[in-house]
Formats: structure tokens, sequence, C-alpha cells
């Protein structure tokens, strides 16, 4: 007989674009007891979630609530509500999940026009500004920082023009709110969503979103041609239901659920709400400012560190993504081992790739939570010790007193 035993989780240094470690103080949250989900002491943390939230997201719009689901749980919500049968979608992609965006629009009914770069670069802006005027979309879906690539892409300039020619911005900003800058409002993003298990460091399972009233007027319009036409007869025979397709991911219904209002829709997810409140708090007492530069800090030290091994990066230097560091995989190494034992032998998990990049590079995370020193310093000594393991050429030595000196240079950074 199997016995199936305790659950074991063993120790680990989680260095990889998510899901990464999480703040005690988050786990302590989520282990909470259960509130009914219209329990004043209850709707009162839904709340002060929002606005935690807004000021997470840098923005002003009045919704800014999570959606139960992983960061495309947030995608779906946002495009589904958004984009109906026909309507033109540019979505600009350079990685992989630009092409989640095209995958989602599609099934929502949408005509996207695709703009693809090369893995490794991002988009001039003016590309992107011509094609708008060129094909007129209803949105522009695109993504800020690509983690299968480790680019960032400009937003700024692409937020002005879409104003300007009256589309809407839709933005998934999952590896970047909360590690590097993001100013929702400053960049003229219309719909903007993110993800826990990212730079939030709260659990997967939840997917913050923010959206102006530019995209809550559609919102109504599509609700009140629910209501407005009585019959599922009355709504075939005019040929003319706009009706959001998905009841789960329906904004306008989930904006009553979030609203004084408090319409019923689904049951909000007690102890993820209680782990994102938690993990908001965190953010904000330690700073934006503060957190941004945390980040900046250490990627510093893992580059100079990797660098220092004689290691080179991938990407386009100027774009790179500051939360994820793509490496290259030297000539003759076997990628998928060097993980192996970093995870059996050091409990240290850095992620490997996606399509064209896969076997060519790691890609190391310095989100949140893991975004420490500590880790910065492990991962650099572990990852040298397994290559030397595995016979490469690299230069001993080197990286981890790099990266010390980086550290040395800007004072401490601790997690707080
Ligand atoms: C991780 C990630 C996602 C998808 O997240 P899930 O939570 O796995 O659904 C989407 N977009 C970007 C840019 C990501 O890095």
């Amino acid at each position: 007989m199997n016995h199936i035993g305790h659950l074991h989780i063993p120790a680990r240094t989680i260095m990889t674009p998510g899901p990464v470690e999480v703040d005690p103080r988050v786990l302590k949250a989520m282990s909470s007891s259960i509130l009914g989900q219209f329990d004043p002491q209850f709707t009162a943390i839904m709340n002060d979630t929002m606005g935690l939230l807004r000021k997470v997201l840098q923005t002003n719009n009045h919704w800014a609530f999570p959606i139960d689901g992983t960061s495309r749980a947030g995608i779906e919500a946002m495009l589904c509500s958004v984009i109906e049968e026909g309507d033109g979608v540019l979505i600009p992609s350079f990685g992989r999940f630009g092409g989640l965006l095209t995958e989602i629009s599609e099934r929502c009914g949408a005509r996207v026009h695709s703009l693809v770069c090369e893995w490794g670069e991002v988009f001039d802006p003016e590309i992107i500004i011509k094609e708008i005027k060129k094909v007129k979309p209803k949105v522009v879906a695109m993504v800020h920082g690509d983690t299968s690539t480790g680019r960032m892409q400009p937003l700024k300039e692409i937020g002005y023009a879409c104003r300007e020619l009256d589309v809407l911005l839709i933005v998934d900003a999952v590896a970047t709110v909360a590690g590097t800058d993001v100013k929702t409002d400053e960049w003229m993003i219309d719909g903007l969503i993110t993800g826990t298990q990212k730079c939030l460091s709260v659990p997967s399972g939840m997917a913050p979103i923010t959206y102006n009233d530019r995209i809550e007027t559609i919102l109504m319009q599509r609700k009140s041609i629910e209501k407005g036409l009585a019959t599922q007869t009355q709504l075939s025979m005019n040929n003319f239901d706009r009706r959001i397709r998905s009841n789960y991911f329906d904004l306008s219904q989930l904006q009553d659920y979030w609203s004084p209002a408090r319409l019923n829709h689904h049951t909000e997810a007690t102890s993820m709400l209680y782990g994102l409140y938690e993990g908001l708090r965190i953010i904000l007492e330690e700073g934006l400012q503060q957190r941004f530069e945390r980040h900046r800090v250490n990627e510093r030290a893992l580059v100079v560190g990797i660098e220092a091994m004689g290691l080179s990066l991938f990407g386009n230097p100027n774009f790179k993504l500051p939360t994820v560091t793509c490496i290259n995989i030297p000539e003759g190494v076997n990628g998928d081992a060097v993980r192996t034992m970093l995870l059996e032998d050091f409990g240290i998990e850095i992620a490997s790739s996606f399509g064209p990049l896969h076997g060519k590079i790691w890609r190391v995370g310095t989100m949140g939570y893991s975004c420490q020193q500590r880790n910065v310093l492990l991962t650099l000594g572990a990852l040298e010790a397994v290559l030397l393991h595995h016979g490469a050429n690299i230069h001993k030595g080197e990286a981890v007193q790099a990266a010390l000196d980086v550290y040395k240079n800007v004072g401490r950074v601790h997690v707080k």
C-alpha cells in the first residue's frame, strides 16, 4: 500500500520569473480565519485593497481590484469585456506573452493585426504609431515586460499616441508592476493587468487590474444592451447581442461586486485577498521608489557577477527588463543539467526558456521578496560551482567578488 505522507516542502531559493518567494508576513496573513464574503469586516478589506492597489498601480482610476485566477485570468477579463466580434486589435509582440494576447483576442472574435519583432529586441515606438494610423484599431494590446525574452518596451509615446488617436491601450504589466516603474496614468494606459506571483510577491492566484472611464463606458454599453433586451429571442431577432461572452470574467458584473452595491457575483477568494492585502501593504511600507532601487541594485550585482564569470547576456541591453536576466548558455554546456544540479544540490531554482530560445538561454528572476543580496550571491556562487563541475571554461572566483563590490558601493541592500 502506498503511504501518502505529510506534505513536505523543501527549502528553496527561487530565482525564476515567478512564482517567487513570499514574505512570511503574507503567508501568515493567508492563514487567518475565513470571513463571509458580505461580512462588513471582509468588505472593508476589499475596499482597503482597492485603495492599496491604486497606489501600487500608480493610478487615480476608480476601478482597481483583483480578478480571481492567475495573471491570464486578468488578461482574459480585460480583453473579453472590451473586445467585441469584429473589433480591430493591434498586437505588437516581442515575445511569448504577446502571443498570449493574440490568442485570447482571437478567441474574443477580434480581427487581430500582429506586429512582431525579433526576440531580444523591442519596438521603435514610431513603428507602432505608424501602424496604429494605418490599421485604426479599437485597441492596442501589448506587454510591458516580456519575461520570455527579458525585454521591456517603452510605453509612454505609445500611450500618448493612442490617446490622441482615440485608441484604447491595454497593457500586460504582469512582470513589471512593483519591480520597476509602471506609470499607469502618466503613460495613458487605459487598462492594465498584473499578477500576484511576480514582483508583488504573493502566491499565484490573483490578477489585479485597473481600468479607466474610457473602458468603463464600453462595459456600460454592453451591459445596457443586455438589460434593454428582455429575452434571448429578442436578442437573436435583433441579431445584436453585444453581451460580454463570459460570466466569470464580465467586468461590468465584477465591478458591481466591488462597488458598494456588492451585487453578488462569485465568492471572493478569502485567503488570497488577505495575502494580496498584506503584500500590497509591504510594498507601500518599503516605498515604491525604494523598491525599484532595490530591484535595480540586485539586478546590477547579478549582471556584473555573470559577466565577471565570463558569461554573456542575451538580448538588446538598452531594453533589458530589470526583473529578469537572460544568460546565454555557454557552448557545450547542457542547460537543463545545470538547472537540475542547481535545484537538487543547492535548492536554487532558475528558469529555462521557451520556443526559439529553449536550450539557448537561462532566465534568472530578481523579483519581489526573492530579490535580495543573499539570493543573488548564493545564485552566483552556486552557478559558478555547477558550471565548473560541468567542465565549463569560466573565470574562477570572480563572480561573487564582483557582485560584492557592487553592494559595497551602494551600501547594503536588504529586503526592507
Ligand atoms: C508570467 C506572465 C504571465 C502569465 O501569468 P500566469 O499567472 O501564469 O497566468 C503573463 N504575462 C507576463 C508578461 C508574464 O510574465
